[in-house]
Order: C-alpha cells, then sequence, then structure tokens
C-alpha cells in the first residue's frame, strides 16, 4: 500500500523537532513549511530532546502550554509530541505531512537510532502519516543555516511528490558548506560511523565524580552511497528508511538452523 503523492498548498503540516520549541532550526522549518502550505501546526517539546530517540513518556502526565493558534510546546519527547498533536491537539482533520527539524547538527549513519528528530519522523509514519527528518550538518559548534535554507522547501516539495510507501520515513541531512556550494542531492543508504565517543571523567562541585557521555566525532568510514559519503561529497543526503527492522537474509538462515 502507498499513499499517492501529496497536492502540497492545501495539506496540513505538523512541524516538530527534539531541539525544543525555541530552537533556531524550528524557526527555520517553519518557514519552510510556510512556503509549501498555509496549514501549519507547530508542537515541539518544551526542552531540547536531542538523543531522546523514540522514547514515550508514561509515567507521568505531560504539560502542554498553548503558546499561539496552532502551536504549542509539550513538556516531553519528540514522540510525545508527535502523538499529543495528531491524537489530541490539531482540530479537525489529521496532518498530511508530519516535518522534524531542522535540527542543529546532522543525523547520519547510526545517529538515527539516537535522535530525537528521526524518532518524531517515526511516530507520524506509524501514525500513519508521511514524514521527513530534516538536518543541518555543523562544523565542530559552528553552524549556519542556509543549505537548510535554500534547498529545504524544494527537498519536502519533490519528496511528497511521488507515492509514499507505507511504513517509510525519508532522513534529509543537509551539507556543512559556504552559501551556494550545494552539489545536488543524492539519495542513498544509510551509512555508519567508525564511532569515536568522547567521555568526560570530571568532579562536579560537590565534589562527586561524574562521567559525560560527549559527541560523536568522527564520521568515518564513509562507504560509497552512504549518507556519510553524499555529505562529504557536498551533497544532500536523502535515505528512505524502513519502520521494519527484519533482516531477511537472517530470517532465512535462522529458520533454517530451528528448522
Ligand atoms: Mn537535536
Amino acid at each position: 500500500m502507498s499513499k499517492p503523492p501529496l497536492k502540497l498548498p492545501q495539506a496540513r503540516i505538523l512541524v516538530t523537532n527534539d531541539d525544543g520549541i525555541n530552537a533556531p532550526g524550528l524557526k527555520v522549518l517553519e518557514k519552510i513549511a510556510r512556503s509549501l502550505s498555509r496549514d501549519v501546526w507547530v508542537v515541539a517539546p518544551e526542552m531540547e530532546q536531542s538523543g531522546a530517540g523514540h522514547s514515550l513518556t508514561l509515567r507521568r502526565p505531560l504539560q502542554v502550554r498553548r503558546i499561539a493558534p496552532r502551536r504549542f510546546a509539550a513538556d516531553g519527547t519528540p514522540t510525545d509530541c508527535v502523538l499529543l498533536a495528531v491524537n489530541h491537539l490539531i482540530e479537525g482533520r489529521r496532518p498530511d505531512l508530519v516535518l522534524s527539524g531542522v535540527n542543529r547538527g546532522s543525523n547520519l549513519g547510526e545517529d538515527v537510532t539516537y535522535s530525537g528528530t528521526v524518532a518524531a519522523a517515526m511516530e507520524a509514519t506509524l501514525l500513519d502519516i508521511r514524514a521527513i527528518a530534516l538536518s543541518q550538518m555543523r562544523q565542530g559548534q559552528v553552524l549556519s543555516w542556509h543549505v537548510a535554507q535554500q534547498h529545504g522547501a524544494d527537498v519536502v516539495r519533490r519528496l511528497v511528490s511521488v507515492p509514499w510507501t507505507e511504513g517509510v520515513l525519508v532522513n534529509v541531512n543537509f551539507p556543512y558548506l559556504a552559501k551556494g556550494k550545494a552539489t545536488g542531492v543524492k539519495v542513498v543508504r544509510q551509512g555508519r560511523r567508525a564511532a569515536n565517543i568522547e567521555i568526560a571523567n570530571a568532579t562536579d562541585p560537590m565534589g562527586r565524580n561524574y562521567l559525560w557521555i560527549g559527541d560523536f566525532t568522527s564520521d568515518n568510514p564513509v562507504g560509497e552511497g552512504t549518507d556519510l559519503w553524499a555529505v562529504r561529497q557536498g551533497a544532500i543526503a536523502v535515505t528512505p528508511l524502513h519502520l521494519d527492522l527484519t533482516h531477511g537474509a537472517m530470517v532465512r538462515r535462522l529458520s533454517e538452523a530451528f528448522g
């Protein structure tokens, strides 16, 4: 089963993120969404939720703050925001498209398994809504939104112009480049980093030792045809992701082992 191409000016778009309601990337994405449709809703986390993955808040109530018409902040995860938006906050019909981001920093390779940005798109996919996660690569702490600003709307427009397969979301990463230097769009598979995780080991003001998980600093190796490779080429990486995590070849091998 697949959904037909989306008629954009009439589409209802939900915008969310994992960097929080005040994040600059959310403003960038809202602007992209408003250039595509006038029916834009925003439901985003009150606080930054980077690394929250697909977590769902079950053991405490969620406070929702209505900031303006069609604009809310919820003190939960990106997944909570999409669930609350679709099942309660958005009046009338469900959204046709969920856009998540633009994340401050890339979501490449295995990042997608930690990412709250990607998880919000996963949640929308589980709710049977087309969903796109968008992330802007940075260089260290230096970040500029202009690649996302320049290309975001066109990328979304092209993505929704094709039939959308059930259970699939699309992960988009904008390279970090000087203005006008993006080399196009590459449709690529999910890559894999040789992660180099930094763990800070220090003492807090109370004299207690702590460990703090830091950045995943390496983006090597970059096998050709992956998202990591594409952004290295200066291209916008577009990767369709499938929520069915089953590995077909291993199903057959294991079936034989247990047969
Ligand atoms: Mn984030």
